[in-house]
């Protein structure tokens, strides 16, 4: 059974369709890759991320705010989790991968995020 809710999130489906428009084909959530990438291209070597500002900590963003109450568990927890993602950026370029990121917030500019994307999986 899959977890309602945790993978299925918007901004990633946003993403798949626009890659699968384009037509390219991915793998999901590859747990042999560091950090489990949303949509993993096998062949091209290449791996996209979709990112919520707020859990992932998107620096200068709006939506990443740390919440006045409880601020030091807060951002404890978002500071592990860009830890986190910093170390499987690594993991994946020593791997041989290039991976891009894509935020949440950037979902809002459709017009230029497929030309984003394929320039990333041709270049
Ligand atoms: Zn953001």
């Amino acid at each position: 059974m899959r977890k309602v809710g945790s993978k299925d999130t918007t901004p990633e489906m946003i993403v798949r369709k626009i890659a699968y428009k384009l037509g390219y084909r991915y793998r999901l959530h590859r747990k042999e890759l560091p950090g489990n990438p949303d949509l993993a291209f096998i062949g091209r070597r290449k791996v996209i991320f979709v990112h919520g500002c707020f859990w992932h900590g998107h620096s200068m963003c709006k939506r990443a705010r740390i919440p006045k109450t409880n601020r030091a568990y807060w951002s404890d927890k978002i500071s592990k989790n860009t830890r986190r993602d910093e170390a499987s950026l690594l993991a994946l370029r020593e791997m041989g991968w290039r991976a891009m990121v894509i935020w949440e917030c950037e979902l809002h500019d459709l017009r230029t995020l497929p030309m984003r994307i394929k320039e990333f999986l041709d270049g």
